[in-house]
């Protein structure tokens, strides 16, 4: 606390993101970070980067990732915004499209940057209750308000809504916005891209960050009808003109590019999830549903809290929120299936 803070930071509660231990003999499951590479067509860009190309700026609007996103997505380019990781993305998306008089709306129990967000542009928010199977009613996120934000699938649950809820929000909604966090709809759940042409209220917020392997390179992404992308591109030119550097707007460009790459690892994700998640059920866990790259799973009998901490010195790494409602669960990225065999090894070992 400094007398020359404004009073705005020293209200402010930052998010604290997983543990990003010095030490890498963890085996890491807690920041849901892809157990596999990027792309091998990113090593080359990245190896063969000729280095004197950074004295200039990068193009202020990153013109050539738009277009192989625009392309990829089936968009026009005016429909896309591209940012340093999808967290700047939402923050622009926060304040450009729900600062507004009313409490905007999100899940109790999802992403917890949300709040955070709130609170830095003083917007207002109610907090809707997930059901007791930890579901988001969707009717409750029809009622009047300033906007709705929804990761779908939700974090840190994994369950997924589909197309026809997310319809339903969207046109009961018609005068705000409403922002899908898609960060793991790659893993299986339905996107809303689709549906980007009939409501001009939907923002869907992509990142490069999990089934692209790319968390290291700050990659985020928005896609929406123009007049949505141009009020991000607002803020976005009033706070820094250079988001995207060189080095990642060509990294993500080929990253995009390869999909075969792309779908062989998500696969890889999908099936090591569902034998995880078989395993974690025969050892007396609570599973929730997952289409994202994590399972979100309670025992039935062991605290969470001394399951993290066997864990954790056991050299595996999961996450534990101590939070009303889900301090009895673990949210467990999903690994390679060594890592997953390890983890159920020391679980094992754990529980008995
Ligand atoms: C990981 C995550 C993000 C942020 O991803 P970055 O692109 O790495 O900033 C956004 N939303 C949700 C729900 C996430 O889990």
């Amino acid at each position: 606390m400094s007398r020359y803070w404004s009073e705005l930071v020293a209200g402010l509660e930052p998010y604290v993101p997983g543990e990003q231990p010095q030490d890498t003999s963890f085996i890491k499951l807690n920041t849901n970070e892809s157990p596999y590479p990027p792309s091998p067509a990113v090593a080359e860009i990245v190896h063969g980067f000729a280095a004197d190309e950074l004295r200039r700026y990068p193009d202020p609007e990153s013109r050539e990732l738009v277009a192989a996103l625009a392309d990829y997505h089936g968009v026009d380019r005016d429909e896309v915004f591209v940012g340093n990781g999808s967290d700047e993305v939402l923050a622009h998306a926060f304040l450009g499209l729900l600062q507004k008089p009313a409490p905007i709306r999100f899940p109790d129990i999802s992403y917890s940057f949300y709040p955070v967000y709130c609170a830095l542009y003083r917007i207002a928010f109610e907090a809707i209750a997930l059901d007791s199977r930890l579901r988001v009613d969707v009717d409750a996120f029809c009622e009047p308000c300033g906007g709705v934000v929804l990761p779908n699938p939700n974090a840190p649950t994994g369950i997924a809504l589909g197309l026809d809820a997310l319809r339903r929000l969207l046109a009961a909604q018609r005068d705000v916005a409403v922002i899908v966090d898609e960060a793991y709809v790659d893993f299986g759940a339905d996107s809303a891209v689709g549906l980007i042409g009939e409501f001009d209220n939907l923002l869907v917020v992509r990142t490069f960050s999990k089934s692209r392997s790319l968390a290291g390179l700050r990659l985020g992404y928005a896609l929406g009808q123009a007049q949505l992308i141009e009020g991000l591109q607002r803020v976005k030119n009033s706070f820094n003109s250079y988001p995207i550097d060189r080095i990642a707007c060509a990294a993500g460009v080929a990253a995009i590019g390869d999909e075969a790459y792309f779908r062989a690892c998500r696969e890889r994700i999908v099936a090591s999830r569902e034998r995880l998640a078989g395993e974690l059920a025969r050892l007396g866990f609570e599973v929730c549903p997952s289409h994202a790259n994590f399972l979100f799973a309670r025992h039935a009998s062991a605290a969470a809290g001394e399951i993290y901490t066997g864990l954790r010195s056991a050299g595996i790494l999961v996450r534990h929120f101590d939070q009303p409602r889900i301090d009895d669960y673990l949210r467990i990225s999903i690994g390679s299936d060594a890592d997953c065999d390890a983890l159920i090894a020391v679980l094992e070992k754990i529980l008995s």
